[in-house]
């Protein structure tokens, strides 16, 4: 028996792989789970979007933050150089442009905006806006 002295669960083998740790159930907790550099852009990227989407429920969904309003139309996550945002394939096409002009990188459904640089807020609540009003999937 071996007890992991960080999260005090008892596993059978000496440092067996696990999910240590609880999973955060808020945003606040998730946010305050990060590097302590990466939380106060974490927290403007999350005013930006929350500004938009006052009606939906915030909530933690599939381990990241996530943006419910009749389903999951946004979510972000923290990496360690940039955000993740994940609004959905259409919402990226939609915003692909401007994503290109900004440089900023993406793929089906996901943008990655680096903590370096200015974040693009009024870009990232034009994107929470747009899923707000389309009822997006993400
Ligand atoms: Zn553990």
């Amino acid at each position: 028996m071996w007890t992991c002295p960080n999260c005090g669960r008892a596993f059978r083998s000496v440092n067996q792989q696990h999910y240590c740790g609880k999973a955060p159930e808020s945003i606040d907790e998730y946010i305050n789970a990060q590097d302590e550099a990466l939380r106060e852009p974490l927290r403007q990227v999350r005013a930006a979007i929350q500004a938009q989407l006052p009606e939906a429920k915030e909530k933690i969904s599939w381990s990241m933050p996530t943006y419910w309003q009749g389903g999951n139309i946004l979510h972000f996550a923290a990496a360690k150089k940039h955000v993740g945002l994940y609004p959905g394939p259409e919402a990226v096409a939609h915003f692909a442009d401007k994503l290109d002009e900004g440089g900023y990188q993406y793929s089906k459904g996901t943008i990655r905006i680096p903590y370096s640089g200015d974040l693009p807020l009024a870009l990232i609540a034009e994107i929470a806006a747009w899923c707000r009003d389309t009822g997006n999937p993400a």
